[in-house]
């Protein structure tokens, strides 16, 4: 990182993404490199040093430079999605190890491990990862390689303290990564806190315009697990195409002025919705009343995020209905837009052991007026 940016915050180096620009051309934005492969000389030599694109482009570079630089981590890989991200990680331990994964999380990340996680030799228990006890009799010394979090998590937004399980990982030597796609650098850096590995769903807030399927991954320290999670990048093909990573790019130098709106909006909708008596809770941990409250106080700054869930007194039907009432909010699964969204999450994710309330909806605050965004729902709930 050039010497003027690691003196400045956070938002100066994602606003000018740490200098990135054209060097042949003097662009102030940065090229696009679209080639799938590389010139050898008649010496036999890679000019460049580059060989073949599926694991080797320079378009991803500026925004890998950029993640690590917000996250406080070594460096940092873009990858074509959130889950190929995710289960990169996966991928680098062995068949064998043990892993500790929350009982709440991203439920498409839970059911690979369900499947596909447990069919190729990983052995997972999940825990409530708000529960200390819980993880640490879940721990396995010699065998637990690996504890995963996700906090605020998806969908009823429990916290986990990242410091305390970054100590009971290291304690048996295993690696604590932390899925910090909704909180995002703005409001928690868990390498800061200890943990090993960070992950994103970058096609969320990151890139912040529904438009951009993407992953990332940001190291404390590029070791050999590192090596490890690169060369299966490489081989298959799952990196971050050029045209994304330019927009993600481009995505991320409005990244603090985003995420600080919408948290600030989830915020006052929270307040304002507490309470209705046609709601049975409002799940948000920016709420004093929030069991995690005091947790996301101690590891989140500048707000508490933008995401929230409303639990509909009257249970599945009831909240299906109100997603169907609202005029305003985009009746759509994902999160991290402008726009703001508003789920049935139990119609998503089924199964029987769901931990999602039957009556919840879950809503991704965006960049609109709050007013418009609490009258729409609030008339949706009267109906
Ligand atoms: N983690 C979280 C918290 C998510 O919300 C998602 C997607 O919804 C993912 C991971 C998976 O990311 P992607 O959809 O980019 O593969």
């Amino acid at each position: 990182m050039a010497m003027e940016f690691s003196r400045c915050h956070p938002e100066t180096r994602a606003a000018q993404a740490l200098g990135a620009h054209d060097p042949e051309t003097a662009g102030v934005i940065p090229a696009v490199q679209l080639s799938t492969t590389y010139l050898r000389a008649g010496d036999n030599t890679y000019q460049a040093g580059r060989v073949y694109g599926r694991g080797d482009n320079p378009t991803p570079e500026s925004v890998e430079a950029l993640l690590a630089s917000l996250e406080n981590g070594e460096e940092a890989m873009v990858f074509s999605s959130g889950m190929t991200a995710a289960i990169a990680v996966f991928l680098s331990l062995k068949p064998g190890d043990h892993i500790i994964a929350p009982q709440v999380m991203y439920w498409g990340l839970r059911l690979w491990l369900q499947t596909t996680g447990i069919a190729w030799g990983l052995k997972v228990t999940f825990v409530a990862m708000d529960n200390l006890v819980a993880v640490r009799q879940a721990v396995q010394p010699g065998k637990t390689k690996l504890i995963w979090i996700e906090t605020p998590a998806n969908p009823i937004w429990s916290l986990t303290d990242i410091q305390a399980v970054a100590e009971i990982a290291h304690a048996v030597g295993a690696r604590l990564a932390v899925d910090n796609t909704v909180p995002t650098p703005v409001h928690t850096r868990p390498l800061t806190l200890g943990a090993d590995i960070v992950m994103h769903s970058a096609t969320k807030y990151l890139n912040g315009h529904s438009d951009v399927i993407a992953g990332a991954l940001i190291t404390a320290k590029a070791d050999e697990t590192w090596d490890r999670i690169r060369a299966y990048r490489k081989s298959g093909g799952i990196m971050l195409s050029p045209w994304d990573a330019f927009l993600l790019l481009r995505g991320m130098r409005t990244l603090f002025l985003r995420v600080t709106r919408a948290s600030a909006t989830a915020q006052v909708l929270a307040e304002k919705l507490y309470g209705h008596p046609l709601l049975e809770a409002v799940l948000y941990p920016g709420l004093s009343q929030h069991p995690g409250h005091e947790i996301a106080r101690r590891q989140m700054q500048n707000g508490y995020g933008g995401m929230l869930s409303i639990i509909v007194a009257g249970g599945a039907a009831r909240a299906i209905a109100v997603a169907a009432a609202v005029k305003l909010w985009v009746r759509a699964t994902s999160l991290g837009g402008p726009e703001s969204l508003i789920e049935h999450r139990a119609s998503v994710e089924g199964g029987s052991d769901n931990p999602v309330p039957p009556g919840l909806l879950r809503l991704s605050v965006g960049l609109e007026h709050p007013n418009d965004l609490l009258d729409d729902l609030i008339a949706a709930l009267k109906e």
